[in-house]
């Protein structure tokens, strides 16, 4: 196994037996699992959403459902398919009922998302949602550009990494595309800003 493989092995492992977590009891009952995160371990690009859904905890495979498919479809639009990028979420575990992730419970699982980027060391970070952008901005030194998605969405910044420059950009979640389509366009003209970094 290569290293990088072992590395975030090693995460699933310590996330699996995660019992302090608020979402543990919850994923235990419903034998559910947890997400890691999916793709490739050479990828420039990685690609963080907010939390597994109902889909993504029964399969164990981020981004599988509806949005997931809106996603594959936005790769596409600039010729990049799941297997040359890493998606990952925040919060490892599905919230009840789909809310949104606790601060508590970023501020637990951020720390293994934080590992994976110094694992995979993505020359990109697009952030999918406000709690993935408020995360990855806050981390890597651009929490005084912090606004709302709306203002700073498609935007490159220039992050710090441990292992470098690392450019940090804010996406909507694909889900606001699901019930307005005019955000589709919006997605697709933001996504074309990571075709460089292919
Ligand atoms: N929404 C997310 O933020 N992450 C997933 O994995 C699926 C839906």
């Amino acid at each position: 196994m290569s290293s990088k493989t072992e590395e975030l092995k090693k995460i699933k492992d310590e996330i699996l037996i995660l019992r302090e977590s608020p979402l543990y009891e919850y994923r235990v009952k419903n034998k559910y699992f947890p997400v890691i995160g999916e793709g490739s371990h050479e990828a420039h690009i990685m690609f963080v959403g907010e939390a597994p859904g109902e889909n993504e905890a029964r399969t164990a495979r981020p981004f599988c459902g509806r949005s997931g498919r809106l996603l594959d479809e936005l790769l596409a639009s600039i010729g990049m398919d799941r297997k040359s990028v890493y998606v990952t979420n925040v919060v490892k575990d599905r919230p009840e009922d789909n809310r949104d992730p606790l601060p508590d419970e970023i501020a637990l699982y951020g720390v293994f998302l934080e590992r994976q980027i110094e694992i995979l060391q993505p020359r990109v970070i697009a952030t999918l949602g406000r709690h993935s952008m408020k995360y990855v901005f806050e981390k890597y030194g651009l929490g005084d550009a912090l606004e709302s998605v709306s203002k700073i969405h498609g935007r490159e910044f220039a992050g710090e990494a441990s292992y470098g420059p690392v450019t940090v950009i804010a996406l909507y979640h694909p889900a606001v595309a699901l019930y307005n389509g005019g955000m589709k366009q919006t997605l697709m003209k933001d996504f074309k800003v990571l075709q460089k970094y292919k």
